[in-house]
């Protein structure tokens, strides 16, 4: 079959998804001019690795800038501008409107096939809305450089965290780690808000174990300002002084020159599309974080903000915009932590998703030793699963130890796709090796639970 090309595929947004559907489309499709569009100095950035640039594990943040404008056009032959912002699509001319945003210069770019990977923005706390010279988010590396630069200018001791999800906890070790005194401030009365209470509290436990202050239940904040600097937050009743404040409190769809075309939005205001990343105008595909996936598990539309999947999208609408048919299928969550000593993952649905989407389910949990316990290195691990009552098909997991932790979830999510029972886990063939492995295997033994009821 004669595949048509298009001859114009313009890519707007240059991160984790825009730079996957960028390259795809021009392997796909060499004869084809693709063109990428982002608005910060920056493409193909390692989002991800921004916590650990603050440590100081990872030394110069040009080590997550993956490819520079001139350095993607030699290897990938895409076009590429950076500081030029997409302001409007005029669907009916199959136009873009793009402005230099240093000159200020706006012209118009013509595209047969338009693949939205604009990403998310940070959400700003509703008390904290106006802008000061103490306040950041981190969120891109023009967000960190802001933060560093203000390290370096200014005498920072205190720093407050507010948010106590996964990334304001990365944040906070990550200070933590180079010598501040952290304080979380979090809206739930524990961090990690959509996790098992198991975890969090054992999350918690780690932030005190390190002297790291949280006070829960902090969702209306007192903001006391001098200037343009924020020098006390009250809540509570309780006076915080900070040098510096963070916001983590979440990210939220980045759609709007959708929206104004009238392209479709789901319920948590990403793009809609089918399966083939199509939105409701065939010439326009979204990937990445501002958009809706389907959920494996639900089979309904979610979202699920990650590199991984955002990746994965990228390279679904490359293809399918330059003439192929690949659908993107539906995801299961799966997310991994690590918070000093220990790493948390949580793979499909929580007991509180689970419950919201009224499952019929059980609930087994275990704690063991994660190698023999004659070794000195040995350290407690703690694994919690959620199965659907009467099929046994897993719907969740979540795991609390070491580095094996993270693995446990992907086998979780390995069975979970196939749709293999968690009586299975039972009579898996597990290895054992003292200084590596446990000798009865935690899933073993959570499998051996299953199989019992
Ligand atoms: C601190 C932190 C840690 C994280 N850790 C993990 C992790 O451990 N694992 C994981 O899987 N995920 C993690 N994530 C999430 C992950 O980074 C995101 O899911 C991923 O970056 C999404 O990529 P994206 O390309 O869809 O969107 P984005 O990264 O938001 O990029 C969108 C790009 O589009 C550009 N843009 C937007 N509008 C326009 C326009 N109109 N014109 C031109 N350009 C435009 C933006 O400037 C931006 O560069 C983390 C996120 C953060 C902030």
């Amino acid at each position: 079959m004669l595949i048509k090309r298009p001859q114009n595929i313009v890519v707007v947004g240059g991160n984790a998804a825009g730079a996957a559907a960028a390259a795809k489309a021009k392997r796909n499709s060499p004869s084809s001019n693709v063109i990428l569009y982002e608005r910060s100095k920056f493409i193909s950035t390692g989002t991800c690795e921004l916590p650990y640039l603050i440590s100081g594990e990872i030394k110069d943040y040009k080590d997550i800038v993956f490819f520079s404008a001139d350095s993607f056009k030699e290897e990938k032959q895409v076009e590429v501008f950076v500081e030029h912002s997409v302001e409007s699509i005029d669907r009916r001319s199959k136009k873009i409107a793009v402005k230099n945003v240093i000159s200020g210069h706006i012209y118009y770019q013509d595209y047969d096939k338009l693949i939205l990977t604009t990403g998310s923005s940070a959400i700003n706390h509703p008390d904290l809305l106006e802008p000061s010279q103490n306040l950041f988010h981190l969120k891109s590396v023009p967000d960190y450089i802001k933060i560093d630069n203000y390290l370096k200018s200014n005498k920072c001791k205190d720093v407050l965290i507010i948010g106590g999800g996964y990334i304001g906890l990365e944040t906070t070790e990550s200070f933590h780690k180079s010598g501040f005194n952290v304080t979380i401030l979090e809206r739930d009365s524990l961090p990690l808000g959509n996790s098992e209470i198991e975890i969090k509290n054992r999350i918690k436990e780690t932030l005190e174990k390190k002297n790291i202050r949280f006070y829960g239940n902090s969702d209306r904040l007192k903001v006391f300002k001098e200037g343009n600097y924020i020098k006390k937050i009250v809540a509570n009743g309780i006076i915080f002084e900070p040098d510096m404040v963070i916001v983590s409190i979440g990210f939220k769809p980045r759609t709007q020159i959708g929206q104004a075309a009238m392209l479709n939005i789901g319920k948590y205001n990403g793009f809609k599309t089918d399966s083939f990343l199509k939105t409701n105008d065939p010439n326009i595909l979204s990937a990445g974080d501002n958009s809706e996936v389907t959920n494996f598990i639900t089979k309904k539309n979610d979202y699920i903000p990650l590199a991984t999947i955002a990746h994965s999208m990228g390279h679904i609408a490359g293809d399918n915009a330059s003439g192929a048919f690949n659908k993107f299928l539906p995801v299961i969550k799966n997310i991994a932590v690590k918070l000093f000593d220990n790493c948390y993952s949580q793979v499909g649905l929580t007991h509180k998703e689970a419950t919201e989407h009224r499952f019929n389910f059980e609930v087994i949990t275990a704690e063991v030793p994660n190698l023999v316990k004659v070794m000195s290195n040995t350290k407690p691990t703690f694994g919690k699963i959620l199965y659907e009552k009467n099929s046994k098909q897993i719907l969740g997991a979540s795991f609390f130890g070491q580095q094996e932790a993270i693995g446990n979830a992907d086998i979780i999510a390995t069975l979970i796709q196939n749709k293999i029972t968690g009586s299975t886990l039972y009579n898996a063939n597990y290895n054992y090796s003292p200084p590596c492995s446990p000798f009865i295997n935690l899933l073993s033994v959570l499998g051996r639970k299953i199989n019992k009821d």
